[in-house]
């Protein structure tokens, strides 16, 4: 008889452990899902405000962003999160080395009058483009801007649309260099390159905005121009005429 009181004392104890265990995992993955909800919550775009990172990418889906809004997946949500967690680390290392970190996530607002003008910086009336960067880091007197990418494999050059990125952040910023440093997800393996200020180039992105701008006022959907791996990727490839059903190389 005792060996059997026992035996039940200890399917009950067993029974508790594994409920008390459940309810801890699910107390911490609620915690962790809480946060990527929050960045879902963020993702609600505003025509006429456009963002330095969608602009160098295909006009329609970033019409369609626009139009119905960018569904973020928990795994889209937790990217964001893993490229703030890679900011932290370099402005640590940068600071460490006893390098100047004056600033991180910099605001910056881009202001775009009407056709034919001159892009004026600051706030104002206007289609603007507003974004952050990483962090400005001063050296020998002349402040940088870094742009840190988390990244499957390192591109053996800086990738065409974060270079179009960045121009947008040292003409926000009024800063002539900077950096891109691409971080590999799995061994914080890293490449940089320098990146400067490039006027054609800052007008073709600025271009971009104005075509989206005037896409979502008219309704009208501009042609898909994104490059071939931008479909593997693209939220809207099943109802977009223009996938091309390629998935290149990863970012
Ligand atoms: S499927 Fe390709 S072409 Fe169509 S919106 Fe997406 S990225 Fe652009």
């Amino acid at each position: 008889m005792a060996s059997i009181s026992i035996k039940a004392n200890t399917n009950r104890s067993t029974d508790t452990e594994a409920e008390a265990k459940v309810k801890l995992e699910a107390l911490l993955s609620g915690a962790i899902k809480a946060a990527l909800s929050y960045e879902a919550d963020a993702e609600k775009p505003t025509m006429g405000i456009y963002r330095p990172s969608l602009l160098p990418s295909c006009l329609r889906r970033q019409w369609l962003i626009y139009k119905k809004g960018l569904p973020v997946s928990e795994e889209k949500a937790g990217i964001f999160r893993i490229g703030e967690l890679f900011h932290g680390f370099l402005s640590r290392a940068f600071r460490s080395s006893g390098l100047d970190v004056r600033a991180e996530e910099a605001p910056f607002m881009i202001v775009l009058l009407s056709e034919g003008k001159e892009p004026k910086l600051g706030l104002g009336p206007g289609l603007r483009i507003s974004g952050r960067a990483d962090l400005i880091l001063a050296i020998d007197g002349e402040a940088y801007v870094i742009e840190a990418k988390s990244i499957r494999r390192l591109p053996p050059e800086p990738l065409r649309h974060h270079v179009a990125q960045l121009q947008l952040y040292l003409a926000g910023l009024g800063l002539r260099r900077g950096f891109l440093v691409y971080l590999d997800k799995e061994a914080l393996r890293h490449a940089i390159f320098p990146v400067e200020y490039d006027a054609p180039l800052l007008r073709g992105i600025l271009e971009r905005a104005r075509r989206l701008h005037e896409a979502l006022l008219s309704d009208r959907s501009p042609e898909p121009d994104g490059e071939p791996w931008e479909c593997g990727y693209c939220e809207f490839r099943g109802e977009c005429e223009g996938n091309t059903g390629r998935r290149g190389r990863g970012v």
